[in-house]
């Protein structure tokens, strides 16, 4: 199949072409459709490497309203290196979204810096979750309009010991969001985050 497929309206589809992206990688073949037709929640099963970022960015960018200002979309991802990867890739594949804002948010850098650029209206935020609870505590993001959260790498934040920043990150968003979780394993912790914040997930292994 084509991206085109998979159901990817025309300004993402001449983004992927203006990439280089040929034909969709396996975790997008399964993902992007299933995101894309309905609001549900899902756990794919994938590896970095895979084109997991597409599989979860594509979907988004096409579902959230970049003529709001309100932040729509959250990632959390386990460190800063990858939380600015996916922010960039985000702002390639969005590159045709006009007035889309996308802000990457993580420890070891200027805060009110990061608070200044969630205030101009960033519609998805990638964070690390230790920097993103204490920005919740100061008031200095408001997540709680959020439609999609996205886990990723769910494995290796736990095994970060994130846990309790994630569940209280989660505590401020609404019940009716969409969550997609992924992780390259799937032991006891990942499984038990997925049924404690997930309603009837969809799966998905690559
Ligand atoms: P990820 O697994 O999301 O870290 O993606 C790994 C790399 O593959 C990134 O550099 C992507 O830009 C690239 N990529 C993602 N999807 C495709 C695709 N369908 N065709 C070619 N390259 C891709």
């Amino acid at each position: 199949s084509t991206f085109q497929d998979l159901g990817l309206q025309d300004n993402l589809l001449q983004a992927i072409t203006d990439l280089g992206f040929e034909t969709p990688s396996e975790v997008q073949k399964k993902a992007i459709p299933i995101l894309l037709d309905e609001e549900t929640d899902l756990v794919a099963l994938a590896q970095t490497g895979t084109g997991k970022t597409a599989a979860f960015g594509f979907p988004m960018l096409q579902k959230i309203n970049v003529d709001s200002r309100t932040t729509q979309g959250l990632i959390l991802s386990p460190t800063r290196e990858l939380c600015l990867q996916i922010a960039n890739e985000l702002k390639l594949y969005g590159k045709y979204c006009k007035g889309l804002n996308v802000t990457a948010i993580y420890g070891g850098a200027s805060i009110t810096e990061q608070a200044k650029q969630v205030k101009r209206g960033a519609q998805i935020i990638v964070a690390t979750p230790g920097r993103m609870k204490d920005m919740i505590s100061r008031r200095m993001v408001d997540i709680s309009k959020i439609e999609y959260s996205v886990l990723d790498e769910a494995d290796e934040m736990l095994n970060m010991g994130f846990y309790e920043d994630i569940t209280s990150i989660l505590s401020h968003t609404p019940n009716d969001k969409s969550t997609w979780l992924f992780s390259a394993t799937m032991p006891k912790e990942v499984a038990t985050i997925a049924k404690e914040f997930m309603y009837n997930p969809k799966e998905i292994t690559v």
